[in-house]
């Protein structure tokens, strides 16, 4: 009978959803019940895709008397009200015991606010952060599902069937923690993609500009770090952007494309939170500012206008590919570092018992930061839950430690030939702070007390100190 035929639906089948929706229906066991606003959509889907013998439905209640009970819906549709509109109409049509997943990249805030409301009516609501766009989607993401621990038993196989892999087989899903827990490290996921890709973009911009190599030997160049630590997705498909030429024109397709980079918010909303939580995640920030800055044209041309913005020919030496790939490494390093302060600081604040370990598990496949790298964060992890910073790991610490010469070499040379590095330099001045034996802290805590006498404290003895300065007299 074609009643209660499913055992998992998907509701939104654009690009993310009917690709999800194909990867659960590929899998031993599921039937899978589809449901799009638009009837056409999901007739398009039905009859490009008979393979997967979808349960095809044009209402909301055809849907939900589709599924077998406790229902699972998995939602993909735009993110904010598009969202809380599909909510409102299963939460008509289901029953207490129910579980609706939100996969779409809502704030976590949204999902912290929409987890409360639905649970008054006993339906169960996770939001998932899903990574790996998609291609991810068709073929195994990585999925970071909050929500309730008891939602996840059923969830958990589910989506664990269509997660990507791990190396050792581990499927690229975890429990991540209570209501928005999910959609917070998903968020943090992006907010770190943005300083990956700002860095490799720096370093390209370093090796074309100062080092002098044309955009098919850098991706030869970088096709050569893939298969050393720097393995990754993202390493991989630059290599690939920068062989790309023109059909047009003949140019490699990176001197065509205009050099304003977007962006849809998770990036913001990384630094916006690192900045509520008090967590300096100063290579995620540079790398938002980056596409800021990129996307002020204006702004630019009337600058441009006043200056002679040629790179100043540098002497870099004949190891400065190589001091590319180590100053890349150690800001990368730092971005990560700073990442997952900020997912702990997240926990810290919203009541989540997070894994860092399993985070970077889960996202060595799948997302778009899958890297080698990622093994490396879980081993530090796994040495010790408790880490204070990433760099303060053995592994870390040495690692970054012998690759700041070269770190400051090249930072050295982008400052002397004008060639703009920001997630570069202020990566290694995070370094170089948090590392500091002293900071001119000192200083502005003086200052601080000469105003507004906010007081300060001493490293030799307890209590609170002001001083009569002579501003007071
Ligand atoms: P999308 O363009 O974000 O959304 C289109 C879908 O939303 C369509 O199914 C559309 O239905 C539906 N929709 C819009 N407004 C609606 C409303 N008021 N009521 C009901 N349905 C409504 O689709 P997408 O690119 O596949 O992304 C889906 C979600 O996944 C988004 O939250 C996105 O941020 C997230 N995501 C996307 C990627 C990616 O690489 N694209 C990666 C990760 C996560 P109609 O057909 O009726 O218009």
């Amino acid at each position: 009978t074609p009643k209660a035929a499913a055992n998992i639906g998907v509701v939104g089948l654009a690009v993310m959803g009917s690709n999800l929706a194909r990867n659960l229906a590929s899998r031993e066991g599921n039937t899978v019940a589809v449901f799009n606003r638009s009837p056409e959509r999901t007739r398009a889907l039905l009859s490009e895709h008979p393979e997967a013998e979808f349960v095809g439905t044009e209402t909301v209640q055809a849907f939900a008397d589709a599924l077998q009970r406790p229902r699972t819906a998995i939602i993909m549709v735009q993110a904010g009200a598009a969202t809380d509109a599909v909510i409102d109409q299963l939460t008509e049509v289901f029953e207490p015991g129910d579980i609706i997943v939100d996969g779409g990249n809502a704030l976590f805030t949204d999902t912290i606010r929409r987890e409360a409301a639905v649970r008054e009516t006993g339906i169960h609501f996770v939001g998932a952060g899903i990574s790996g766009g998609e291609e991810g989607a068709l073929n195994g993401p990585s999925i970071m599902p909050g929500g309730s621990a008891e939602s996840y038993e059923t969830l958990g196989p589910i989506l664990a069937s269509i997660a990507a892999r791990a190396d050792d087989g581990e499927p690229c899903v975890t429990h991540i923690g209570t209501d928005g827990a999910g959609h917070f490290v998903k968020m943090v996921h992006n907010g770190i993609e943005y300083a990956d890709m700002q860095l490799i973009a720096e370093s390209y911009d370093l090796l074309r500009h100062v080092g002098g190599y044309e955009p098919a030997q850098i991706a030869d160049i970088f096709t050569e770090w893939d298969s050393g630590e720097l393995e990754s997705y993202l390493i991989q498909i630059t290599a690939e952007v920068l062989r790309q030429v023109d059909a047009e024109t003949g140019k490699p397709l990176v001197d065509v494309i205009l050099d304003a980079a977007g962006m849809k918010g998770t990036g913001t909303w990384t630094v916006q939170q690192a900045l509520a939580l008090g967590v300096p995640a100063t290579g995620i920030a540079e790398a938002v500012f980056a596409r800021g800055v990129s996307g002020r044209a204006d702004q630019r041309a009337a600058v441009r206008a006043t200056i002679d913005a040629r790179p100043q020919p540098a002497d870099v030496g004949d190891t400065f590919v190589d001091d590319v790939r180590r100053a890349l490494y150690s800001s990368k390093v730092i971005a990560y570092a700073q990442g997952f302060d900020t997912i702990l600081a997240g926990g810290a604040e919203y009541g989540w018992a997070l894994d860092p370990g399993a985070i970077a598990k889960i996202w060595r496949e799948g997302c778009i930061i899958r890297a080698r790298f990622l093994n490396t964060i879980a081993e530090a992890y796994s040495r010790n839950r408790r880490l204070e910073s990433l760099i303060a790991d053995e592994f870390f610490a040495s690692a970054v430690a012998d690759g700041a010469p070269a770190w400051r070499r090249v930072v050295s040379v982008a400052a002397l030939s004008g060639v703009p590095a920001p997630a570069f330099s202020s990566s290694l001045s995070y370094y170089d702070s948090i590392g500091a034996e002293r900071l001119p802290a000192a200083l502005v805590q003086g200052q601080r007390d000469f105003f507004g006498a906010h007081t300060y404290r001493r490293n030799d003895r307890d209590g609170i100190f002001h001083t009569l300065w002579s501003g007071d007299r």
